[in-house]
């Protein structure tokens, strides 16, 4: 977050120095006991039961400690992690991502993507920590048959980045508050780099991407890559989950001072499914600004818009529901109140990875029963700005609340498909609702295959009543197109 605060400045402990995990502490301490031949070989076996994932200790990590605790858990857990990156930042510093799930390296379909980022803004540091101590208790958990931890690593895919701004974090100073480290190391806020859907619209100017910040290219390229289902993004200098819009036209996005997305009930569910797991965050504590946060959750845009916003990127162009968590009033807290900070948000971050079951998953078939790519999965009642699409293994997840909900998919060349489904609360049993749409070819009597926005319009005079319009059909394609023009 931007921002002063009365709070005063303080100088955590930095120190580089020391050993990377608890475990190394541990080791160090039975080698001294030991310290005899005799001893050698209970030693050995010790170290053997010592999984390291068990002690990530609680002091802040450099990029090099990062990097190596990444390369130790994914040596040591071939079977549930895999280490990648997904680019370099200004300085070449690698942009590393572990994830963690029964099938780490490959998307399975039916498994959800979710993603953590942490340190977009360099000098807000207590996300990089919350994330590995996350690794660390994953990882632990399930080597410990723990139920939670095998439930969410069998159901969904994690991805973690704990850095999105390596140099940024280099630069950065300790203080709580002052900006120093905020920035990539071309001295650009990578939350204002990416490109704005609404901007783009207003100003009817091609987005240009390749020429956006290196990291944020790498982000850019990474939501391409997967199709992320839910994320959050970590920053620090309050205590609030906030949650798209970040900007606004002025459209009939806005509510009041608030920007709203179609997906406004989800985004407010999600958002208080981070702050009441969280120690304090819903008692709305706004770290002495003065500013509300009810439920200690916030739109975006009326705490303050942005244009460039990573969630609202998430959202608009990769469907995938994105917040934005302020974990901390100091954007460098004492390296001794990591602990607790860690205690205040583990359930939080535990809980809010379990809701990307919420809703309905699955996948559409064409006429002859193959998977399609790019069919459009829409939910009455929801204008996205630009429609779900299903990906390259014909898969579609649409985050929702419970209740009945009606679909219409839609692909070139066949009927419009429209069925209403009761959607259950799909997180207490780790699986949203598993549903495939069966597409009918429209057969060449009622039109030629072989023109998709005629088609649209054929299949969509020939729906039932309660479909939208011919026009506003025409509408929403158009701006589909037109977003779609806009980014290159
Ligand atoms: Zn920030």
């Amino acid at each position: 977050m931007w921002g002063s605060s009365k709070l005063r400045p303080n100088r955590p402990d930095r120190s580089k120095e020391g050993a990377l995990t608890r475990g190394s502490s541990a080791r160090a301490a039975v080698t001294s006991r030991l310290g005899t031949r005799a001893g050698m070989s209970t030693l050995i076996l010790i170290l053997i039961l010592i999984p390291t994932a068990m002690m990530l200790e609680y002091r802040y990590h450099s990029n090099d400690d990062i990097e190596h605790y990444f390369h130790q858990i994914n040596a040591s857990n071939p079977d549930i992690a895999h280490l990648y990156t997904i680019g370099r930042s200004v300085a070449g510093q690698q942009l590393w991502v572990l994830v963690l799930g029964l099938s780490p390296r490959l998307h399975t379909v039916g498994i959800p993507e979710f993603k953590y980022v942490a340190n977009m803004h360099g000098n807000e540091v207590l996300g990089r920590e919350l994330l590995l101590q996350l690794v660390d208790e994953l990882v632990r958990g399930y080597r410990g048959n723990e139920s939670w931890s095998l439930q969410l690593l069998k159901s969904t895919r994690i991805h973690i980045l704990p850095t999105m701004n390596p140099d940024g974090f280099d630069d950065s100073d300790t203080h709580c508050q002052l900006s120093q480290g905020r920035f990539n190391r071309n001295g650009i806020d990578l939350n204002r780099n990416f490109p704005d859907a609404f901007a783009a619209l207003r100003e009817g100017q091609p987005v240009d991407v390749w020429r956006r910040e290196a990291e944020v290219q790498a982000v850019i390229g990474w939501l391409k890559m997967e199709t992320f289902v839910l994320s959050a993004n970590l920053h620090g200098g309050a205590l609030v989950a906030s949650y798209p819009y970040d900007n606004s036209n002025g459209g009939s996005e806005l509510v009041g001072r608030a920007s709203l997305t179609p997906d406004n009930d989800v985004f407010v569910h999600l958002a208080k499914v981070y702050s009441h797991n969280h120690a304090s965050m819903h008692q709305g504590w706004s770290c002495g600004e003065p500013v509300s946060f009810a439920d200690g959750i916030t739109n975006g845009y009326r705490w303050y818009p942005l244009s460039g916003g990573m969630q609202d990127y998430n959202y608009v162009w990769a469907q995938c529901l994105e917040l934005t968590l302020e974990v901390s009033c100091c954007k460098f807290p004492p390296a001794k109140q990591l602990p607790a900070l860690w205690m205040d948000n583990r359930k939080s971050l535990l809980a809010f990875i379990q809701q990307v079951h919420l809703g309905v998953k699955g996948r559409v078939f064409d006429g002859s029963g193959a998977p399609v790519q790019n069919a459009v999965v829409e939910v009455k009642g929801r204008s996205n700005m630009r429609p779900f699409l299903t990906n390259q293994h014909g898969e579609y997840y649409r985050l929702l609340l419970p209740g009945n909900h009606t679909f219409r998919v839609t692909y070139p060349g066949h009927h419009v498909l429209t069925e209403t489904l009761y959607v259950p609360y799909g997180p207490d049993h780790y699986s949203a609702l598993k549903h495939d749409f069966l597409l009918r070819r429209i057969t060449m009597t009622t039109g030629s295959p072989s023109s998709p926005p005629t088609k649209w319009v054929q299949v969509e005079a020939a729906g039932p009543p309660d479909t939208p319009t011919w026009t506003r059909m025409v509408t929403r394609l158009g701006l589909a197109l037109v977003l779609n023009s806009l980014i290159s």
